[in-house]
């Protein structure tokens, strides 16, 4: 009971909706490397190793992680 007191107070919390958007847009955290999908590129990062996806943008199946000089040598600079 108690805790439904400050939501039936009536105004609305502008920062708790902001809280909300934000969670909806980055329900899935995915993490792009910019200069390798300027080439087109999938460009998914495998956060957990820092590899780079650089089969096409797109591409059919799953990621395939090169290393960070593989995907220097796609990325656009
Ligand atoms: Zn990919």
């Amino acid at each position: 009971m108690n805790s439904q007191e400050d939501h039936a107070s009536g105004s609305p919390r502008p920062a708790g909706q902001k809280e909300t958007a934000q969670d909806l847009s980055s329900t899935h955290v995915t993490h792009v490397r910019e200069d390798v999908a300027m080439a087109g590129r999938c460009a998914n990062v495998h956060l957990p190793t820092g590899r780079t996806c650089t089969l096409p943008v797109r591409h059919p199946g799953s990621c395939n992680f090169v290393g960070p000089e593989d995907a220097e040598d796609v990325a656009v600079h």
